[in-house]
């Protein structure tokens, strides 16, 4: 799932926590389960063949996510309710470090924890339910959407 929907999760953690230490746990349980809702993106860079070019693409669409993500979070800050900023940062993080995880273990090649990607991939199928990006991008914009509605 995009880093968008994960972090309108943690900007929700963060009004129901103050303590980061519970707030990052919590960001990484909020993960957790999105993650194992089929969200309809395994397949956005399948048209791509070329294995550089599929990466450089998925890394333009990661850079956009990012972006909207932190723009989330400074939309946030500025017309949020007022939360405990270190529970915010740690539902953040939490919210942040699986994906983050896996792509250090990719980008450094970090084969000792090759099991990590395993088990993070495994999680997205566990339902064993893919579909289209067509209706994975919506679905996770309605679901970034619900978050916010429960947010502010
Ligand atoms: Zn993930």
């Amino acid at each position: 799932m995009f880093l968008t929907p994960h972090t309108s999760a943690a900007l929700w953690i963060s009004t129901k926590v103050t303590d980061p230490i519970m707030a990052f746990i919590l960001g990484v349980v909020s993960h957790v389960i999105l993650d194992m809702i089929p969200h309809g993106d395994d397949h956005l860079a399948d048209h791509i063949t070329n294995k550089r070019d599929k990466f450089y693409y998925e890394l333009k669409i990661a850079t956009v996510d990012t972006i909207v993500a932190g723009l989330l979070i400074l939309f946030f800050l500025v017309n949020g309710p007022i939360v405990n900023n270190w529970a915010l940062l740690g539902a953040v993080l939490g919210a942040w470090v699986p994906d983050l995880t896996w792509l250090a273990i990719e980008y450094f090649k970090l084969n000792n924890f090759y099991n990590y990607i395993v088990y993070h991939g495994k999680l997205h199928n566990i339902f064993n339910w893919q579909y289209s990006p067509v209706y994975g991008v919506p679905f996770q914009i309605i679901v970034t959407l619900l978050m916010l509605k429960m947010t502010f």
